[in-house]
């Protein structure tokens, strides 16, 4: 069977939609035909009007090859569909990220940290982690995100109470990304699991939480994992799995996230065979009624509790 090269292009939003050449619809009806091999739009008047109304506009490829004297081959030359080429991501330079190792007594979620586990302990996580003092927000932290081989993708910046710990979301309501303080407008943005860089030669078992705060803190109760952060419920992605293959997974759910992390989990074990995710049970079978109300995350579960009892 032989396979087309060209298609009209999948509805992917608004961006996928065009205004047409004859009928002008400002509804944007307009269909422009892509390449599968190179996953290119092939000329903005190759497509077709989709208006209710027929306006009847089709210009195929076929039709425009033959317009501009253009020997194309219609059909795919290779199977399976050969994938647009994946772009390399951006890196930001380490000594950024060096020179944010300091000033902790300005930090708010080292401080909380501190007072709670002592000095000793805490830096010892600060230099596993690579945790950094962000000026952005007076008190603002920064988690590097770097990857296997070492390389920086970009540095999640937050503001914490130094009190409480959690997250100050009414006044700082916004993540704000150290790759936009870069100054570059062509970074290409392509984040890893908070933590990956440890996967670097150790083969400890993983396990994967939702937040930077909660992959520290674990940490300090359960040293005999890797922990890892998504940094967000719908992170957890297969892209962001790939560096996971061979190992053993266990996933960490914060309390409303345990029915969509369950679905991941089987869904992550066809994509990257070879790996065997696990999913734990330890806040839903542990959590009171009052923390289930609060919607608890594991890290408020873990600080209630003693490290030295585990
Ligand atoms: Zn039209």
């Amino acid at each position: 069977m032989l396979n087309y090269r060209y298609q009209l292009e999948q509805y992917n939003g608004p961006a996928t939609r065009f205004l047409c050449p004859k009928c002008k619809d400002t509804r944007k009806t307009f269909v422009q035909y892509i390449d599968k091999e190179t996953g290119k739009h092939v000329n903005p008047l190759v497509g077709c009007c989709n208006r209710e109304s027929k306006c009847g506009y089709h210009y195929p490829p076929r039709e425009y090859f033959k317009d501009q004297n253009i020997e194309e081959n219609l059909f795919l030359h290779n199977y399976p569909i050969a994938s647009p080429e994946p772009k390399t991501p951006s890196f930001i330079p380490k000594d950024l990220m060096k020179k944010s190792l300091l000033n902790f007594d300005q930090n708010n979620f080292i401080k909380f940290l501190i007072k709670l586990f002592g000095i000793q302990i805490i830096n010892g996580l600060i230099e596993k982690y690579c945790i950094g003092t962000s000026n952005h927000w007076h008190g603002a932290t920064i988690f590097w995100q770097i990857d296997i081989e070492g390389k920086i993708r970009t540095g999640k910046i937050m503001l914490y109470n130094a009190v409480t710990g959690k997250r100050l979301k009414d006044t700082h309501n916004n993540i704000h990304w150290a790759h936009n303080t870069n100054g570059k407008t062509d970074f290409e943005l392509q984040q890893c699991l908070f933590g990956e860089h440890l996967l670097h030669g150790n083969f400890k078992p993983i396990a994967i939480v939702e937040s930077e705060k909660t992959a520290i803190i674990a940490n300090i109760y359960m040293p005999q994992f890797i922990w890892l952060a998504t940094g967000g419920l719908s992170n957890l992605t297969g892209e962001k799995c790939i560096n996971l293959k061979g190992r053993s997974v266990t996933l960490f759910p914060d309390l409303n996230g345990f029915e969509k992390w369950n679905l991941k989990r089987k869904e992550l074990s066809h994509k990257i065979p070879g790996t065997c995710f696990k999913i734990s049970k330890l806040l839903e079978k542990n959590a009171t009624e009052k923390e289930r109300e609060e919607g608890c995350d594991i890290a408020d579960y873990l600080l209630k509790l003693d490290p030295k009892s585990f």
